[in-house]
């Protein structure tokens, strides 16, 4: 069975008080932020309990400090919208909080600390076995957000991240097409593109193969009351399945 890291950046809605006094939105327009970014419940629908995977969840919210972005804001095309790992600005474009003060407390408190814990992650498994899937888990909304890149109208409910260097051909297709099976619409790199893999080896070594999954989150929440919807289970059953086949794939 293959090593699988599931990467789950975006399920925690949590602020610490301590960082509460930089945001710039009162705690109701706050909440309501937090509610629209937060990949809701991706740590429970990704979540399978098989011995050959391991999570590896941020245990903070991104408006807090975003772990899937470049630490470095030069290397990060998403701080042109002020949305570098350390958010200013909020999905709509206002002012969300002021990082100048925290950017160093963030980074050294949660940032580093993650990103450590990953690379040592995909070391151990790479110490061991011949390859190690890593599968960074999203969700995204219905309707598009203004802050988002791709402008794109019909959003599938499976979105596939690619790389060019870290996702064989062989991956994707299977991805793509056990999703269609159970009956999913899917697409590649539509509306987000890409997927992690630890500074160290990205773009070095092939061994790390990485692929994003998104899902479109009416398959599993209402968007309005933020709560887990009737067909919850049935996404999560699929989104098991795709794993345990990916699992006992010859790679
Ligand atoms: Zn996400």
């Amino acid at each position: 069975m293959n090593p699988i890291i599931l990467h789950i950046p975006h399920s925690s809605k949590l602020i610490p008080d301590e960082f509460l006094n930089y945001f710039y939105l009162s705690k109701n327009e706050l909440n309501e932020e937090i509610n629209l970014m937060t990949d809701h419940f991706t740590d429970e629908l990704f979540g399978v309990s098989l011995d050959n995977v391991t999570s590896l969840l941020f245990p903070v919210s991104r408006l807090l400090v975003d772990p899937e972005r470049f630490e470095i804001d030069k290397d990060e095309t998403m701080s042109e919208v002020g949305m570098g790992c350390i958010y200013e600005k909020t999905s709509h474009g206002n002012k969300l909080k002021d990082g100048s003060k925290i950017r160093d407390r963030l980074i050294n408190k949660f940032y580093r600390p993650h990103h450590k814990k990953f690379y040592d992650l995909v070391k151990s498994k790479l110490d061991k076995f011949e390859n190690v899937i890593i599968i960074d888990c999203h969700s995204f909304p219905l309707k598009r957000l203004p802050y988002e890149k791709s402008e794109i109208k019909t959003r599938p409910e499976i979105c596939l991240g690619t790389d060019n260097f870290h996702t064989p051909e062989k991956i994707s297709n299977i991805f793509f097409e056990e999703f269609k099976s159970l009956g999913f619409s899917v697409d590649f790199n539509t509306p987000f593109s890409g997927s992690i893999v630890p500074r160290t080896y990205y773009e070095i070594n092939k061994r790390v193969i990485s692929i994003m999954i998104e899902v479109r989150r009416d398959l599993y929440m209402d968007e309005k009351t933020f709560k887990k919807n009737e067909t919850f289970d049935k996404t999560k059953n699929a989104l098991s399945k795709v794993i345990q086949t990916i699992s006992n794939t010859n790679v």
